[in-house]
């Protein structure tokens, strides 16, 4: 055989090793799918059979012998014989596998990945991923990708003409001292991860090399010009909205050097790239004048519901757009226009929680996924109790707030996320939830409470003060506790630019009148001086993302920051208050 027939026939069998590997992603999306709906029809007995699974599995390890934990027989004994623990309860036997690499103190299987969280309400923490604790959340990822399609698709295939946008960058992972990765999950599951890369080459139109660019504003950067480069673009997904907003605001920004790029085929030389990746990207790059005219018509024209305009076929954004998100879905629409935002699914780096499976919902809710952890939850009036009592996922009561309690494959026992969610009703036997706030997020001096949403309402009401148009761009709080009675601190950046600092008095009546009356605890303790009066402090424009810049710089992956709504760590308050205006 010549040489020129080889590399045909190479090239047929590759394209038809794709077709292949296409079909068979669609049909494992719809398998999960179909496996999903069936155990919230059969959840209780699915979490009896995964509670008997992790207890038989961990048997084996320190952890488990400590508790005779192989011996229990039922989820009442279960509950008897082991206590409700938080991170704490697990922080010294992690450090101490981080060190010597002896997992089985804890988990069965090797750890894949320790994943640093965010931080985002207290310290760090690692959270052991295995690769039974991955497959959990592949099932729901891939469960999410069906309904996505037959929603807003209707059923289309995965092919090469129905790509995505993903927005990610994935840091390099660091090494603990016995040589476990670590990292973040997003970052983990990029990078350790075969199927994504097959993913990400069949699936996006950004090539693997973007997602590996650490810095993220490199990344975003390529993930947008390569996305401008496909008309036929069908959504874009990422975690949180608040990813997509970086990246649309990226645009925004430098849309003029994007379509300069385009035009000439030529890659911006200030990107933070190395060699590899530049000339990858480069080699993928042809001159294009048609395209950047175009776009640049577009661009022109201003950003308000510029998506639909760039990618006409573009049928959803999927991203979280409750808890401490819901704060970027106004924004998000403004550039979004028409497209629905799909708010996907509510997961953290102990355990896959739950999946929307019904995206024509106004209010996102999230179906618990059975298979995924063994969950109990904390009814609300227990919370601060010293032995709160739990109750299983189908004894929930519609309307009322509960704590997330999760028993994982991957060595967390009873353990209390810190969330705080609604039941909003049932899917077959599985609890619909919507996600309230973290408890660590939660305003308290004296014992009165006031939650992120409480906050977030009377910040949007009072607002208006200023004008229909002034929004808020960010927010965060803080408790002054130099004031005596203490007080909170709530520092604002909103989008109008005042030449003459506004009065502050009056935005600060409306908000406490907003506050009184969701809290009628708030209004009698304020009333009896308990607490003082809240200042309010407008911080300088972009603050916040310098926050976070910051953040991020120190560690923290952009995939999964999430801006903390109440700040105690000083070092943070003390930036903060340096960018108050008053
Ligand atoms: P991490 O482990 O750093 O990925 O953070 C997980 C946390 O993110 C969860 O415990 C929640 O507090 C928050 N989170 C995840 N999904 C959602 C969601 N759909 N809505 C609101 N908050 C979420």
């Amino acid at each position: 055989m010549n040489l020129k027939i080889r590399e045909q026939a190479q090239e047929i069998f590759n394209k038809i090793s794709e077709i292949f590997l296409l079909y068979l992603l669609q049909v494992a999306a719809k398998r999960s799918l179909k496996s999903l709906q069936k155990d919230t029809v059969n959840a209780v007995s699915v979490q009896q059979k995964l509670l008997r699974n992790i207890l038989k599995l961990q048997k084996d390890t320190e952890y488990s012998k400590k508790y005779n934990l192989a011996a229990i027989g039922s989820v009442a004994e279960f509950q008897r014989i082991h206590p409700l623990t938080t991170y704490e309860n697990y922080r010294e036997i992690i450090e101490d596998i981080a060190k010597s690499g002896n997992f089985s103190q804890l988990v069965a299987e090797p750890i894949i990945l320790f994943q640093e969280t965010s931080g985002t309400t207290g310290k760090s923490k690692l959270i052991p991923r295995t690769k039974r604790l991955l497959s959990t959340s592949q099932k729901s990822f891939q469960a999410i990708n069906a309904i996505a399609r037959s929603y807003y698709l209707n059923g289309k295939a995965y092919a090469k003409n129905s790509l995505g946008l993903a927005l990610a960058s994935a840091q390099p992972l660091k090494s603990t001292p016995s040589g476990i990765p670590r990292g973040s999950g997003t970052s983990g599951g990029i990078r350790q991860s075969k199927l994504f890369q097959k993913i990400v080459s069949l699936n996006f139109s950004s090539p693997i090399s973007i997602f590996l660019i650490p810095d993220y504003r490199s990344a975003y950067y390529c993930h947008m010009l390569f996305a401008l480069l496909e008309p036929k673009l069908t959504y874009i997904t990422a975690n949180f909205a608040s990813n997509v907003l970086d990246a649309l605001q990226i645009l925004e920004r430098e849309w003029s050097q994007i379509i300069n790029d385009i035009y000439h085929g030529q890659i911006n030389s200030n990107l933070e790239l190395d060699t590899a990746t530049r000339n990858e990207l480069q080699n993928r790059l042809k001159p294009n004048p048609e395209k950047s005219n175009t776009l640049r018509t577009e661009f022109e024209k201003g950003f308000e519901g510029i998506i639909p305009r760039i990618w006409p076929q573009l049928s959803n954004i999927q991203c979280i757009i409750t808890g401490s998100l819901q704060l970027y879905k106004e924004s998000l629409k403004f550039y979004a226009g028409e497209i629905p935002i799909y708010s996907h699914g509510y997961g953290a780096s102990e355990a896959w929680i739950g999946c929307n499976l019904e995206p024509q919902k106004d209010s996102p809710a999230y179906v618990i996924t059975p298979h995924s952890a063994f969950f109990e939850f904390i009814p609300i009036s227990q919370i601060d109790a010293e032995k709160p009592t739990t109750v299983d996922l189908t004894s929930l009561e519609v309307g009322e707030s509960y704590e997330l309690v999760v028993t994982t494959v991957a060595g967390l026992y009873r353990y209390r996320m810190g969330d705080i969610v609604k039941c909003v009703g049932y899917y077959n036997q599985s609890p619909m939830i919507e996600f309230l706030y973290r408890q660590g997020s939660l305003l308290n001096i004296s014992g009165v409470k006031i939650s992120e949403n409480e906050i977030f309402a009377a910040i949007t009401e009072a607002c208006k003060i200023w004008g229909d148009d002034c929004k808020i761009i960010d927010y965060t709080t803080s408790i002054d506790v130099s004031s005596f009675p203490l007080s909170y601190i709530i520092y604002l950046e909103v989008s109008k630019i005042f030449t003459i600092l506004p009065d502050l008095t009056s935005f600060q009546d409306k908000f406490e009148q907003i506050i009184y009356d969701l809290n009628v605890l708030y209004l009698n303790t304020r009333k009896a001086n308990i607490i003082g009066a809240p200042e309010i402090k407008l911080v300088e424009r972009d603050s916040f993302k310098m926050f976070k810049n910051q953040m991020i710089s120190q560690g923290t992956s952009e995939a999964q920051f999430k801006m903390p709504r109440l700040l105690k760590n000083v070092e943070q308050i003390n930036f903060i208050e340096s960018k108050s205006l008053n």
